[in-house]
């Protein structure tokens, strides 16, 4: 048995990666999809436990504190964070795991699990990124705002990781996202045991 791949995303936010991951997601229904916690308040059609584990600031702060996170950032004014003890153990069982974290999550990330594969989606253009988060219809024009104010700053973070993709479209996106992640669970370092078992 091979250990399991984590595939972990970034992306400005707007950029597409939550559609990408979805995609994936519903064609791979073996990959395990690591739920975040957070202290931001759930958007509408979010689901407690599935989309996020939404906690106040206090149980957050203590699970910091307990080492329960993998990795945590504040991000656009809110705390995240990857919880630890699952991603362990679905690694070691073999188990994908896919993880949508800011660029400081993913260069914690980046020293912590050796075998991340790490992909960076950028939008088209600054402009679709706008129009997209505007269409979906979720965020008020502050967060927005806000959002648009980082994406600069998360894009000049793009050269860190390990590939790329554009996401212009989203077919062709999902095929790149595909290959990607079919890549990175062919690693030499996932199969060692396999070979031992051949040599034995
Ligand atoms: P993120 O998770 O990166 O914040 P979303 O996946 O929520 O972004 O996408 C933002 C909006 O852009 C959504 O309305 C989504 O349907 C749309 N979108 C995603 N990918 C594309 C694409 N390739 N072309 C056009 N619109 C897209
Ligand atoms: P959103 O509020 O739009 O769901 O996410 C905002 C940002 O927080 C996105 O860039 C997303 O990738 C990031 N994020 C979500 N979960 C985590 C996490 O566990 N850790 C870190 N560092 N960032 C996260």
């Amino acid at each position: 048995m091979r250990l399991g791949t984590a595939l972990v995303l970034s992306a400005p936010s707007g950029a597409g990666k939550t559609t990408l991951v979805h995609r994936l997601l519903q064609e791979f229904p073996q990959f395990a999809f690591s739920i975040s916690c957070t202290t931001r308040a759930p958007r509408a059609g979010e689901v407690d436990g599935r989309d996020y584990h939404f906690l106040t600031k206090e149980r957050f702060a203590a699970m910091r504190s307990e080492g329960a996170f993998a990795e945590w950032a504040e991000v656009h004014g809110n705390y995240y964070g990857t919880p630890l003890g699952p991603l362990r153990e679905l690694l070691a069982a073999g188990r994908d795991v896919l993880l949508d974290v800011d660029v400081q999550g993913a260069a914690q990330l980046r020293l912590s699990l050796h075998n991340a594969a790490t992909v960076f989606i950028l939008p088209p253009s600054m402009q679709e990124l706008e129009r997209r988060l505007r269409s979906r219809g979720t965020d008020s024009d502050d967060v927005i705002a806000t959002r648009l104010a980082n994406a600069g700053k998360e894009i000049a973070e793009a050269r860190w990781f390990e590939s790329i993709i554009v996401n212009d479209d989203l077919n062709r996106a999902c095929d790149e996202l595909r290959a990607i992640y079919l890549a990175a669970t062919l690693r030499t370092p996932l199969h060692r045991t396999v070979i031992d078992t051949l040599l034995q």
